[in-house]
C-alpha cells in the first residue's frame, strides 16, 4: 500500500485556502497519496476577507478587492467557479486630500509617478517648484544601493518632497498603513529601482514600459470583486475542499520536530501529526508556534501597524454637495484623521442599492494608531467630521459597520527581504518541509498571497517527493 503523506495547512485566509485548495487539485488530479488538514484559530475562514449583507448593501470588512493585473486571483476564481460574477471597479476620478482640499489624481500616473507630462504640469498637487524638482528625475543620475533602501528616500531622491509627501505617500499608505520612510523599496516596489537602473529616470522608465490606454476610450478598470463580495471566493474555495480538510476554532499553538515528523499541539488540547506544514498565518503567530527556534525571532523584529474603517450609509438625499469620484486618499499634512474614503457606491455601484450612498473610511495612520480603539460611535463622529469639511452631509447615517483589524498590516521594514530569507534558509535546513506563506512574508495583495499559497504546495510536493 502507498503511503500516506500528511500536509497541514495553519490558518484559513486566503493563502491557507489557496494551499488548500491546489493540494488537494494536485491529489484529485495525480491521485496523490495525500491527506490534507487545515486548521483555522477563529470561527470562521477568510482571515482578513470578511463580507457583510445588510438593507440590500455588500459591505467590505477588509480588503474590497484585487488587482486585476496580477493574474492568480482571477485564475483561482475561474476555477471555483466565480468568473460570471467577477465585477470591475467604476472608474471615475480619484482624489487626493492636501491641506483640507481635493485635488485630482493626475491622469497617467502611476503609483503617484508620473508617465505622461500634460496633466502632472498642469495639476494642483504641486507648487511650480515641486514640478520642477519632479523633472529632474529626467536628468539625475541613477544611484546603485547593494540590498535595499526606504520607498521614502528612493522617491525624493528622485522626484522631490513634494511629490513624494502629496502623490505617492498618500497612495502607498494606501496599500500599506505604513511608514514611507520606513518601507523596504526592495519588498514593496522592486520594480521602480530596476527602472531606475534600467532607463536612468522613473518617468522615461515607465513611458517606455507602461502601454498608453488608446485615446478618448474610458479609463480602463484595475480591480476586480464579486457580485455578492469577495467572501464568495472564500465560500468558492471552501466548497471545493473535502469534507473533514477545514477545522476551525482549532489553532496550531506549537510545532515540535520528531525526527522526520512535525507533532502539532492544538489549541483544543489534542495533537496531530505532519509530514509537511504550510504555516499561512501571520509572522508572529509563526514565530510563537516555533519560539524554541532563535532563528525566527528574526520575525520579531517586523511590526504590524492597526487599522479601522467605518463603512456608513446614507440616502442619497442626504448629501447635498456630492463630488463625482470614486474616493480620495488623504496626505499627512492635512489634518484629517481619516487616512482615506471610497464612494463605494460609485466604485462599486452593484454594491449599493438604488437612491442609496455608501462611504467607507479609513483610519489608523502609524503615529495615530489609538484611533483604533475608539468606540464606534467615536470612529464613526470622526469620519464624519473630516468628511463635512469637504462633502456637504445634512444627516446622521442610517446605519454603520465599523471593523477593527489590529496588528493587520505587516510592515515590510527595510532589509525584510533579506530578514525573511534568513528565516526561510534556516527552515530548510532545520525544519525541511515546513513553508512561510501569506502577507506576512512576501506581498500583501490577494493576489500575492494567493501566489504564495501555490508556492507553498509545489514546494510541499516537491520535499515529499510526490
Ligand atoms: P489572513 O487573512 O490574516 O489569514 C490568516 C489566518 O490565520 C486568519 O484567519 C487567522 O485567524 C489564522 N491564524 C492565526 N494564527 C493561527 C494559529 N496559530 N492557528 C491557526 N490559525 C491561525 N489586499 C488587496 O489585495 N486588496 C484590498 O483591497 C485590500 N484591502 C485591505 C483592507 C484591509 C482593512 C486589510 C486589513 C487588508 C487589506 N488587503 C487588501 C490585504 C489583504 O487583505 C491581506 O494581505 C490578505 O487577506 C492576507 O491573507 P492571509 O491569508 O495571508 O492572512
Amino acid at each position: 500500500m502507498v503511503e500516506q503523506k500528511k500536509v497541514v495547512i495553519i490558518g484559513g485566509g486566503i493563502s491557507g485556502l489557496t494551499a488548500a485548495y491546489y493540494l488537494q487539485k494536485d491529489k484529485r488530479e495525480k491521485q496523490l497519496p495525500l491527506d490534507i488538514k487545515l486548521y483555522e484559530a477563529s470561527g470562521h475562514l477568510g482571515g482578513k476577507i470578511e463580507t457583510v449583507k445588510r438593507d440590500g448593501f455588500t459591505i467590505e470588512r477588509g480588503p474590497d478587492s484585487f488587482l486585476e493585473r496580477k493574474k492568480s486571483a482571477g485564475r483561482l476564481a475561474r476555477e471555483v467557479g466565480l468568473e460570471d460574477q467577477m465585477v470591475p471597479n467604476g472608474t471615475g476620478q480619484a482624489y487626493i486630500l492636501v491641506k483640507e482640499k481635493l485635488h485630482k489624481m493626475p491622469s497617467g500616473s502611476f503609483m503617484g509617478v508620473p508617465t505622461r507630462i500634460r496633466p502632472f504640469l498642469f495639476s494642483s498637487l504641486f507648487s511650480p517648484a515641486g514640478k520642477a524638482r519632479a523633472a529632474m528625475d529626467l536628468v539625475k543620475s541613477k544611484k546603485q544601493i547593494e540590498h535595499d533602501q526606504s520607498l521614502g528616500l528612493f522617491f525624493r531622491r528622485r522626484l522631490g518632497n513634494q511629490v513624494v509627501e502629496n502623490l505617492i505617500e498618500p497612495l502607498l499608505s494606501g496599500i500599506y498603513a505604513g511608514d514611507i520612510d520606513e518601507l523596504s523599496l526592495q519588498s514593496t516596489f522592486p520594480n521602480f529601482y530596476d527602472l531606475e537602473q534600467e532607463y536612468g529616470s522613473l518617468i522615461k522608465g515607465l513611458r517606455k514600459t507602461v502601454s498608453k490606454p488608446p485615446k478618448n476610450k474610458p479609463k480602463p478598470s484595475m480591480f476586480r470583486t464579486f457580485e455578492n463580495g469577495l467572501s464568495s471566493l472564500v465560500e468558492a474555495v471552501e466548497e471545493q475542499l473535502s469534507p473533514g480538510v477545514v477545522q476551525v476554532n482549532t489553532g496550531v499553538d506549537h510545532i515540535e520536530r520528531k525526527g522526520d515528523t512535525y507533532h502539532l499541539l492544538l489549541s483544543d488540547g489534542t495533537a496531530d501529526k505532519a509530514d509537511a506544514v504550510i504555516i499561512a498565518a501571520p509572522y508572529f503567530a509563526a514565530q510563537r508556534m516555533l519560539s524554541q527556534y532563535e532563528f525566527m525571532n528574526k520575525l520579531k523584529e517586523m511590526k504590524a501597524t492597526s487599522v479601522a474603517n467605518v463603512a456608513m450609509a446614507f440616502d442619497a438625499a442626504a448629501i447635498s454637495k456630492d463630488i463625482d469620484g470614486t474616493g480620495f486618499v488623504v496626505s499627512r499634512n492635512s489634518k484629517f484623521r481619516i487616512t482615506a474614503c471610497t464612494w463605494t457606491h460609485k466604485k462599486w455601484p452593484h454594491s449599493t442599492p438604488e437612491g442609496k450612498v455608501m462611504l467607507r473610511c479609513y483610519v489608523g495612520k502609524p503615529d495615530d494608531q489609538e484611533v483604533v480603539n475608539l468606540t464606534d460611535e467615536e470612529i464613526t463622529e470622526i469620519a464624519l467630521h473630516d468628511l463635512s469639511q469637504i462633502m456637504d452631509i445634512n444627516t446622521q447615517p442610517d446605519f454603520s459597520v465599523v471593523t477593527r483589524w489590529h496588528d493587520s498590516m505587516p510592515q515590510y521594514a527595510v532589509g525584510h527581504k533579506d530578514r525573511l530569507q534568513e528565516v526561510t534558509d534556516h527552515l530548510e535546513r532545520e525544519l525541511p518541509g515546513i513553508y512561510l506563506a501569506g502577507g506576512s512574508y512576501r506581498g500583501i495583495g490577494l493576489p500575492d498571497c494567493i501566489d504564495q499559497g501555490e508556492v507553498a504546495v509545489e514546494q510541499v510536493l516537491k520535499q515529499l517527493k510526490l
